[in-house]
């Protein structure tokens, strides 16, 4: 159901957002586990304090350096970011040259031809993964998710992971395949296994993705592989886990 959200709602951005999502979910964009899956990141957004955080700039950062020397970049678009953030990933596709492929959890060709559709009205051309194009299979995957397309994600270097699932993530960095995810959950499984992780918000982090990627466009591929390979996942889950804990000690603090 719509409503008209006033501008002053403290919480009208992130309703917003939940409204986005509703609308995916009623088009048969959004599966209903993908609206749950959204209520798990939103918890750790309040606890992140609804901000891109420094670390998630500096993944950013790298991430940007990363797509910008690789040689087959893939981006995996599932039914929630298709709803989200459709122009974002048609822009950064243009811009890091990156390949556009379908790949559901909850998979049925009807589904990945609205997704398909959706990207293309965002002016994507070339969308892979849709029904049989998904014709290779990441190998020790169970789900669905394994099915890929042999010119995107099964021969990429580099595969950008919006709201992934941890065993899909294992499995392709398994394949040798570098992973960038976007996971508002520092500790998911995908955020411990993927090469890069930017605990953000997609809405945010994607349009930050596409600025750093064109700030850093004119850099040697020295330059930029210098970034990435500087880059420790650890630490920077480490640094994020603990600006949740001191804002949670310091919010505990003023409570007393
Ligand atoms: P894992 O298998 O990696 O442990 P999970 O089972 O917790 O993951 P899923 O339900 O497969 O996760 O995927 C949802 C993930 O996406 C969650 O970790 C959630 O925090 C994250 N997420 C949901 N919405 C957003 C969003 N808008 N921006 C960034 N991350 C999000």
């Amino acid at each position: 159901m719509r409503i008209n959200i006033p501008k002053d709602h403290p919480r009208a951005e992130s309703l917003r957002i939940r409204e986005k999502l509703e609308e995916g979910f009623e088009k048969g964009l959004v599966a209903s586990a993908g609206l749950i899956a959204h209520g798990r990141g939103e918890a750790f957004d309040y606890l992140l304090g609804e901000r891109t955080i420094p670390p998630a700039s500096q993944a950013i950062r790298t991430a940007a350096a990363m797509l910008l020397t690789a040689e087959n970049p893939v981006i995996s678009v599932n039914g929630n970011t298709a709803a989200l953030v459709a122009d974002e990933i048609v822009r950064i596709s243009k811009s890091a040259k990156a390949k556009i492929e379908v790949n559901l959890f909850y998979r049925s060709t009807e589904r990945e031809i609205k997704i398909k559709d959706r990207l293309e009205k965002a002016g994507a051309s070339n969308v892979l993964g849709v029904s049989r194009e998904a014709d290779a299979r990441i190998p020790e995957l169970g789900s669905e998710r394994c099915c890929v397309d042999s010119r995107g994600m099964y021969t990429a270097d580099v595969v950008v992971i919006p709201l992934e699932d941890g065993d899909r993530t294992e499995a392709l960095s398994k394949m040798g395949k570098k992973t960038i995810a976007v996971d508002l959950n520092p500790l998911s499984r995908t955020s411990q296994k993927a090469s890069i992780t930017i605990v953000d918000n997609i809405v945010r982090a994607l349009p930050t993705l596409t600025e750093n990627i064109k700030d850093l466009e004119g850099k040697s591929d020295l330059e930029l592989e210098r970034i990435w390979k500087e880059f420790d996942n650890t630490k920077n889950l480490k640094k994020c886990v603990e600006i949740i804990n001191k804002r949670l000690t310091r919010m505990a603090k003023e409570a007393n």
